[in-house]
């Protein structure tokens, strides 16, 4: 079992997603399991003290303040993420994971590297980013899941839990489902073999209906390669 501790300001964004499908089978078979924390949650008081911080208004509250040096936008200010994430953690050993769009590329084999992990805790920043003060307070790794920048690391976060889940055994109906563990086209069909649409018949691969299974991983294979170059 892997639990996903989502350290993020908008943790309501990833609901839809992540209680949908496979993610949510994969949470009642107790495969997996997500948990959130505020920043909001931990603001301002030095010692955290939840009572305190549930009487305080929003703007007392608040977790972000204008950029040393100057620049644009807000940061997100380090101490009530330090507080969230040490809550996220508790006594438990855990891989702490920090979005920015300048981290190591994410990627199937990154993925799997994570998979170890009883915890994995994942840092989402908003604004400009987080005081990078946070990575000081613990070891984290840097993630980024592409060559574009996001006003958040909650689709980044919902990236990483999809695709570490859909790579755990058993999370798939066919474990073969899995592209690495077959011979996978990225072009499918399902019936009916012939639609029309605009006066246009649009058929499936011959090849496909031939029931011949070497035939078929041949055509995969090719398809493959064509669309490689
Ligand atoms: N000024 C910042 C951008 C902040 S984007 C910079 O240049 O680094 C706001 C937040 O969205 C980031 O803190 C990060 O958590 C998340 N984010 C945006 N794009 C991302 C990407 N490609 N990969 C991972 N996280 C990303």
């Amino acid at each position: 079992m892997i639990t996903y501790h989502v350290v993020s300001l908008f943790p309501e964004s990833l609901d839809s997603y992540v209680n949908s499908s496979i993610l949510k089978r994969a949470q009642e078979r107790g495969i997996i399991a997500i948990k959130y924390y505020n920043p909001r949650d931990f603001a301002k008081s030095a010692k955290f003290d939840p009572d305190a911080v549930a009487k305080m208004s929003y703007a007392e509250r608040r977790v972000d303040d204008r950029p040393y040096g100057g620049g644009p936008g807000m940061v997100m200010e380090a101490l009530p993420v330090i507080r969230a994430v040490a809550a996220a953690i508790g006594k438990k050993k855990a891989k702490i994971i920090f979005f920015s769009p300048s981290g190591k590329q994410f990627s199937n084999a990154v993925a799997d590297s994570f998979k170890k992990y009883t915890d994995i805790v994942f840092v989402c920043g908003r604004y400009e980013g987080i005081d990078a003060r946070v990575k000081k307070a613990f070891p984290m790794t840097d993630i980024s899941i592409g060559e574009y920048v996001l006003t958040g690391g909650e689709l980044p976060a919902m990236v990483v839990i999809d695709t570490i889940t859909r790579r755990i055994p058993g999370v798939l109906g066919d474990d073969n489902s899995v592209e690495e563990r077959r011979v996978a086209g990225s072009d499918v069909y399902t019936r009916p073999p012939v639609i029309e649409y605009k006066g246009k018949k649009m058929r499936v691969p011959k090849v496909l209906l031939s029931g011949h299974h070497k035939k078929m991983d041949e055509w995969k294979t090719s398809l493959k390669l064509k669309k490689a170059k």
